[in-house]
């Protein structure tokens, strides 16, 4: 592993290389100049690099912005004794320019902050290799996909935070490709979209789903993601055969709803969803924060549940600010009377906390991935 250390302090400099040095076997290099960085990044790929952000001739935060995106190291870690909101503002810049690590530290640091930020980064980089194994569906293979039954379901469980027990699972489409393999959503959703087939491919999952559950005597309570597109046609009756036709019932159905696109409260999408709500179906409102007009959603629509998005919950005790957001989209919930679920929860640390604020269900790759069926009945 290529460490580079760019600091212009020489003994802050080399007490970081000691304290590194002890935490793991890598190449360690110092520079005190931000000017020099690109022309080193240039010359020997760097892992990861560990900028102050105030350098004297070229400070750290137009140096990580500017640096060309080939020479970029894969993972940076910003310094500074200075504000803390500097160094988050710096940190979250980093992630939208395609960094595949970043974190921010204010100095002094500490022994424990590093090696946390070191298995991290081993963490994340792996991941990302794993997941750029990616490929995506042209027109001829969404058409292939659906007339030949390619899309197929994983599961991923939810849980009840206060006492791990297992009561539901969220329903996530793959597709089954015969020479690519198996690919998540983020290979085939857009174009799907873009096709106007979101609505098809409700139809699958849903009726998938209902006959896979079928299996389950003991009932477990089914998610299901929906586009808001699915409701602008007349659609509950339709639903709810299918419930009846697989003898599912209804009531522990909950959709979950995306806020990708502005919501059309249109007569017949209101209607489905009176509907549907009669007969006990929940319905969700997913990612929430991350899109735009969720508290106007929340006014119109009959949400029962609430899923506070991963991205608050993965930086929920890394971040103040990703903190406080947790806490106030759990803060609503309970004073709107929804469910509060939280996605995406990866370690011990965050489930801990979210037991203590109080959040009722939680699904995260800490408890399981999202699994095909066989695998579900291993779980539960
Ligand atoms: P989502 O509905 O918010 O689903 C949660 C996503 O987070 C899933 O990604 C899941 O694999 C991932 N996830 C779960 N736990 C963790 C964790 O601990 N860490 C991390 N990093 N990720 C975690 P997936 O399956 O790739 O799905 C992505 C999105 O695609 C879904 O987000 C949903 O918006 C959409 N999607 C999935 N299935 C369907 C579907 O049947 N219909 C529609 N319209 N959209 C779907
Ligand atoms: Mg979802
Ligand atoms: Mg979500």
């Amino acid at each position: 592993m290529n460490i580079l250390i760019v600091e212009d302090d020489l003994l802050q400099a080399t007490n970081l290389k000691i304290l590194l040095n002890r935490l793991l076997d890598a190449k360690i290099s110092i520079i005190h100049s931000g000017l020099k960085v690109a022309a080193v990044c240039a010359e020997q790929p760097i892992d990861l690099m560990f900028c102050d952000i105030d350098l004297p001739d070229l400070n750290g935060v137009d140096l990580l912005s500017t640096l060309p995106e080939v020479h970029r190291p894969k993972g940076v870690v910003v310094l500074s004794a200075m504000n803390q909101d500097v160094v988050e503002i710096t940190y979250s810049m980093c992630l939208s320019a395609n960094y595949l690590f970043a974190r921010g530290l204010t100095k002094p640091i500490s022994n424990e902050q590093l090696s946390d930020i070191l298995s991290d980064f081993k963490k994340q980089t792996k991941q990302a290799i794993t997941n750029h194994t990616f490929a995506s569906l042209n027109a001829d293979d969404i058409d292939r996909a659906f007339a030949e039954g390619w899309f197929i379901n994983h599961y991923q469980p939810q849980y009840k935070v206060n006492n791990n027990e297992l009561i539901g699972v969220e329903a996530l489409v793959r597709c089954q490709h015969p020479e690519l393999g198996l690919l998540t959503p983020a290979s085939f959703l857009a174009q799907l979209n873009q096709a106007h087939l979101q609505d098809q491919l409700f139809w699958v999952v849903l009726e998938n789903a209902l006959k896979e559950m079928a299996e389950f005597s003991n009932r477990l309570q089914l998610s299901i993601n929906m586009n808001q597109k699915s409701l602008n046609v007349s659609m509950s009756q339709r639903f709810l055969d299918l419930c009846e036709q697989y003898q599912f019932p209804p009531e522990q159905i909950t959709l979950e709803l995306t806020e990708d696109d502005v919501y059309d409260s249109g007569v017949t999408s209101l209607t489905n969803l009176a509907n549907l709500r009669l007969k006990g179906v929940g319905l969700a409102i997913d990612d929430f924060g991350t899109g735009y007009s969720s508290l106007s959603q929340l006014a119109i629509l009959p949400f029962t549940e609430l899923k506070i998005d991963q991205q608050f919950i993965g930086n929920a005790l890394l971040n103040f600010k990703s903190q406080q957001l947790t806490v106030s989209s759990l803060q609503l919930a309970k004073s709107l009377g929804l469910r509060s679920v939280a996605e995406g929860v990866e370690d011990h640390e965050t489930l801990a906390y979210l037991r203590q604020i109080g959040v009722d269900l939680y699904q995260g790759f800490l408890s399981s991935r999202p699994v095909p069926l066989e695998q579900l009945k291993t779980l539960i």
